[in-house]
């Protein structure tokens, strides 16, 4: 059978089950072959009623003697069943679940697993069960070791066994090996056809794990193989540009530089310039927390372009942080004798200033992403800078080559990224970390507030207005558009800026806003002229406000880890001890876990790490867009040691053989063509 076919041409399947699969991404038979378990259960050992002891796992098959839900305190409720089998009775029980009294009535019998406990006699709590038909298709949930698979409202595991267990018997035999012999030895993994066997239905656990991972294997490969290829035909281009990196103006700022950098920053350092004088285009990622350095290091490959006569655009996602960019700059790099413009959308004197870019008087120019996307045009462009990627989606190289343009790529980004991540999102770029704050830095201190501490907070609060420092005062808004939360929002602001905040500047800032009040806000936030800025988390990532040394985050469980943290690293920018204080009681464990995680924490790399685990990667930017989060295999937490070997031998493969021309490498090419467009 064709696996293209879809889901619908197995038996059972109808319209309205083949909608239902689609919420698993299931659409062809292919796709239900691929749908591979997420666990396994061996139901060969059935253990008789009578000798289930206390405390043990068990499978226990038995018939259905009596059902009743019995009412809690509060509105919950539990389903309480009498299970017989020829040696015995005990009782299976499900917490919060009372509506299951009503499937188990008498005379219907199953298969129940799970940890034997106590409620009059022996019970199994909350166990995982299938109802048997009595039939001969039992032959395949019993007995055996039975795949588990994610499941999704309306499909059973039974439904979809068998549906998994007619596709892999029609389909099986037609896939193509895509894997060459020395691999698959390398890693004891089976052919292709027994693999989907084993996966599957295997006759012991560990071969059916040894078999998944295979073909987790072989999409972590196909994404290596596409990430890898890409960058080695980048790596064989010669038409970039070749720095000078010995020239006066480098010299010149390094001299100049008011302290010493930091060990990772001058390895980022020498990273670019490597890049720059090389006659390949640069493209790479310079990934650092907030606050670590990553302008200075920027300005050293600026320095390099301008000593070889090429001028830089310096690419930021709003007018806000371009402003404080140029700011900086124009300090930095006027007494090297460099020009530096801004150029965003309200800027007055748009056409001399593109006039002076367009003559190479401009050395520099500042703006936002439409800088090269519009009408701008470059007299000399040999670097490009984008900062704080993450808002802009990876800028693809290919925009920049179609308008005849091949400068030097360098992005920058706070976001931390996990390393599994950055090898497969980003696995196409060569990254750069600066994982180190400049000495003398106060680490910003964390901590929760109680819901009884609140008022002693806003004094303290009001105190620190009158001692000149700033204070955040983020709401968690989730979506701008949510005009109920934003009514709350507001309500919010209003109530305390007339009450505990009486007499104190404030201000409310959030994404409703037309951009020129957001402006105006910010800048007067910067000069000074708002003691407690209210705000949804549009306010800018890059913003540096050295003044502003207290953060509360209101709600902080119903943010992210990885937001939490970039809205933190807004204060402790300065030389003062910096507070972020977080507010509300989280519903959740995870959220309990997350603000435990920011309190202990000041590391972004670990953060990310966290979060990863809590969230999955598909939450984590760039993943979706990459194509990575319908990975139909691969778990990017849990086969972490394959992704390694995946990298490896991508490597090795294309080594030998790059453009993967060798017909044992047939199948490989096609599998890295599906991630290919990874940051080409
Ligand atoms: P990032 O862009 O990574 O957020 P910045 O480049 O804006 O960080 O640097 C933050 C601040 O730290 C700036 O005021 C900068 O001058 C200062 N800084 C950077 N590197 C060093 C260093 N090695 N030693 C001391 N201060 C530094
Ligand atoms: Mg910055």
């Amino acid at each position: 059978m064709n696996p293209d076919l879809p889901v619908e041409t197995i038996s059972g399947i109808g319209p309205k089950r083949a909608a239902l699969l689609e919420n698993l991404n299931i659409r062809t038979v292919g796709d239900l072959v691929f749908h591979f378990p997420r666990d396994y259960q061996d139901r060969r050992r059935i253990t008789p009623i009578s000798a289930a002891g206390e405390g043990e796992r068990v499978t226990i098959e038995g018939e259905v003697t009596a059902s009743r839900m019995v009412r809690l305190r509060g509105r919950m409720s539990l389903a309480v069943v009498t299970l017989r089998d020829a040696t015995g009775e005990m009782q299976a029980t499900w917490f919060g679940r009372g509506f299951l009294a009503k499937s188990f009535t008498r005379g219907v019998r199953g298969l129940f697993t799970g940890i034997v406990g106590k409620y009059k006699g022996p019970c199994l709590k909350n166990p995982e069960y299938e109802i048997l038909s009595g039939d001969e298709e039992d032959l395949l949930h019993t007995g055996r070791v039975v795949p588990i698979y994610r499941l999704t409202e309306g499909i059973t595991q039974r439904l979809l066994r068998r549906w998994v267990w007619t596709a892999v018997e029609q389909v099986a035999d037609e896939l193509e090996e895509t894997l060459p012999k020395d691999l698959r030895a390398r890693y004891d993994f089976p052919p292709i056809r027994a693999a989907m066997r084993t996966a599957h239905f295997p006759e012991e656990i560990a071969p059916a794990q040894t078999a998944r991972a295979r073909f987790a294997y072989e999409e972590l490969l196909g994404i290596q193989l596409g990430v890898l290829s890409a960058r080695a035909a980048r790596l064989h281009e010669e038409k970039g540009n070749r720095h000078v990196i010995d020239g006066r103006i480098l010299g010149t700022f390094r001299e100049s530089l008011p302290f010493a950098l930091t060990r990772s920053q001058e390895r980022a350092v020498s990273d670019i310039l490597g890049d720059m004088a090389s006659p390949r285009p640069m493209m790479r990622l310079l990934q650092g927390d907030v606050g670590c350095g990553k302008t200075i290091v920027a300005l050293h490959a600026v320095a390099a372009a301008a000593d070889g006569g090429y001028q830089t655009a310096l690419m930021v996602p709003t007018e806000v942080l371009a402003e404080q960019h140029f700011l900086s700059l124009r300090t930095s790099l006027e007494p090297l004798g460099l020009w530096v413009d801004l150029l965003t959308g309200s800027t007055r004197g748009q056409a001399e200033v593109r006039r002076r870019v367009a003559r190479g008087e401009a050395h520099v120019v500042v703006g936002t992403h439409a800088l090269i996307q519009e009408k701008t045009q470059f007299h000399n462009l040999g670097l490009a800078i984008i900062d704080e990627q993450h808002r802009f989606g990876v800028c693809q190289r290919s925009t920049l080559v179609e308008k005849g343009l091949s400068p030097d790529i360098l992005h920058m980004t706070a976001t931390p990224i996990p390393r599994t991540l950055a090898i497969t999102v980003y696995g196409g770029m060569d990254i750069s970390v600066i994982d180190e704050l400049p000495p003398g830095r106060v680490p910003v201190k964390t901590r929760r507030i109680p819901p009884g501490k609140i008022e002693d907070l806003y004094k303290y609060i009001v105190g620190q207005a009158a001692e000149g420092f700033q204070t955040y005062f983020i709401c968690p808004l989730v979506e701008e558009s949510d005009k109920r939360q934003l009514k709350a929002v507001t309500t919010h602001f209003e109530e305390l800026s007339a009450g505990a905040f009486e007499g104190i500047r404030t201000a409310l800032m959030h994404g409703r806003l037309d951009p020129v009040e957001k402006d105006e806000i910010m800048r007067r936030f910067k000069k000074g002229d708002i003691d407690v800025l209210f705000s949804t988390t549009v306010i800018e990532v890059g913003i540096d406000v050295k003044n502003a040394t207290t953060m509360i985050i209101e709600d902080a469980s119903q943010f992210g880890l990885t937001q939490l943290h970039q809205l933190r690293g807004r204060v402790g920018r300065g030389r003062d001890q910096s507070h972020c204080f977080l507010l509300g009681s989280p519903a959740t464990e995870d959220g309990k876990r997350r603000l435990e995680v920011m309190c202990a924490t000041n590391s972004g790399f670990d953060i990310a790490e966290e979060d990863l685990k809590l969230r999955g990667p598909g939450e984590f930017y760039g993943v979706r867009q990459a194509g990575l989060s319908d990975l139909r295999v691969a778990d990017l937490i849990r086969d972490v040691r394959l992704l390694d070997h995946a990298r490896r031998d991508a490597q090795k493969i294309l080594d030998k053989d790059p453009l993967l021309a060798a017909p044992e490498h047939g199948p490989l090419a096609v599998l890295a063509k599906r991630f290919e467009s990874l940051n080409a």
